[in-house]
């Protein structure tokens, strides 16, 4: 090889690939989707599962030894539990990758023990309140017996441990930390709790009225003591145990304490482009060179490529930063 595989400028060594499998989804979360008139991706633009496949293979010879499923919503696919199988079967240097997928839980009851059985290891699951009314406010769909369902499943099916995301919003759900927090302890989920990010369709995102990592700790440290644990790696999730543990609880505070420095992830679309970063503003067309013939090694100099394009951080403080054009929902989160 004549590229310098996984590594970027900066040293950084990129393991986790998140695969976004389509850009539908089944609830419209205010800050990742439009109410109406979403400019879908083409379908003759998205990756077959045999185009998937192949990206992540060639990544996973590379080193890719973890991928995370995402979307949209990925359990929309209709072949999901065919990607998970094939993806579980990959292996590279570092053995078969670990495979999870986030999600808004909606399809677990019926596809949770498929996906177990097809060698998914665990789900990440997007819930940001417990309140039925502030559910339908902030995802526009009355699904929030589903969603506990969908969680329930996961769990029953051994889709463990699950992690609870929530994105905590001024005025909308903050005042739910510690509600949301009980719920997972009280099952032994993992809370983890979301700064927002200049990610909406929008573009309505203020810096000043974003709830902060701090103060989501304020709010949970006046209910429990919480201890911070140690190195967390390339994790974005620092992670604090909760009356010395085992439950626990943790904040992704990617504007506040940005953790771009020790980041590994690099992201495929559904329509085939690789993304350095969330906010990365170039794309490398990796549809391009699985449909014109190119071989194995003209992907993994692509994949190599690109992520020489990655920048030292994400820039969200700068004043000249841009939101990419994509919404989250098309980057894949
Ligand atoms: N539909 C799945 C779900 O909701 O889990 C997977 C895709 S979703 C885009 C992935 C994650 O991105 C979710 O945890 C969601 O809360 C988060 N997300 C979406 N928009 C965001 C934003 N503007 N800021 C921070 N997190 C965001
Ligand atoms: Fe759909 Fe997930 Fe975005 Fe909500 S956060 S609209 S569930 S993709």
């Amino acid at each position: 090889m004549t590229h310098p595989g996984l590594t970027d400028r900066f040293g950084r060594v990129h393991r986790d690939l998140r695969i976004s499998l389509t850009d539908r989804c089944s609830l419209r979360c205010t800050y990742c989707m439009p109410a109406e008139g979403v400019q879908w991706l083409q379908r003759d633009t998205m990756l077959t599962t045999d185009e998937i496949v192949r990206v992540a293979r060639v990544a996973v010879d590379m080193g890719i030894n973890e991928i995370r499923l995402t979307g949209g919503e990925p359990l929309l696919r209709a072949d999901v539990v065919d990607v998970v199988d094939r993806l579980s079967n990959l292996r590279g240097p570092a053995g078969h990758p670990e495979l999870s997928v986030t999600t808004n839980a909606l399809r677990l009851p019926a596809l949770a023990d498929k996906l177990h059985d097809a060698g998914l290891k665990r789900v990440n699951v997007s819930l940001d309140t417990l309140r039925r009314d502030r559910f339908i406010e902030l995802t526009r769909r009355d699904k929030l017996t589903e969603t506990l369902a969908g969680i329930a499943a996961a769990e029953a099916a051994g889709l463990t441990p699950i992690k609870i995301n929530a994105v905590a919003m001024r005025g909308v759900n903050d005042d739910e930390v510690v509600d949301l927090t009980q719920f997972c302890v009280d099952r032994s989920y993992q809370m983890r709790f979301i700064e927002q990010m200049p990610l909406d369709p929008g573009h309505t995102w203020d810096r000043k009225e974003m709830v902060t990592g701090e103060e989501i700790l304020a709010q949970l440290t006046q209910r429990w003591t919480l201890t911070e644990r140690g190195d967390r790696g390339a994790a974005p999730a620092q992670v604090w145990d909760i009356d010395g543990g085992p439950s626990s609880v943790g904040v992704i505070a990617s504007v506040t304490a940005p953790f771009c420095g020790t980041c590994d992830r690099v992201r495929l679309t559904a329509d085939g482009q690789l993304r350095a970063c969330l906010f990365a503003r170039q794309e490398s067309d990796i549809r391009g060179l699985l449909r014109d013939g190119s071989d194995d090694e003209a992907l993994a100099d692509a994949i190599a490529a690109c992520l020489q394009l990655k920048r030292p951080g994400h820039d969200i403080d700068n004043p000249d930063f841009l939101q990419p054009d994509r919404p989250m929902s098309a980057i894949g989160g």
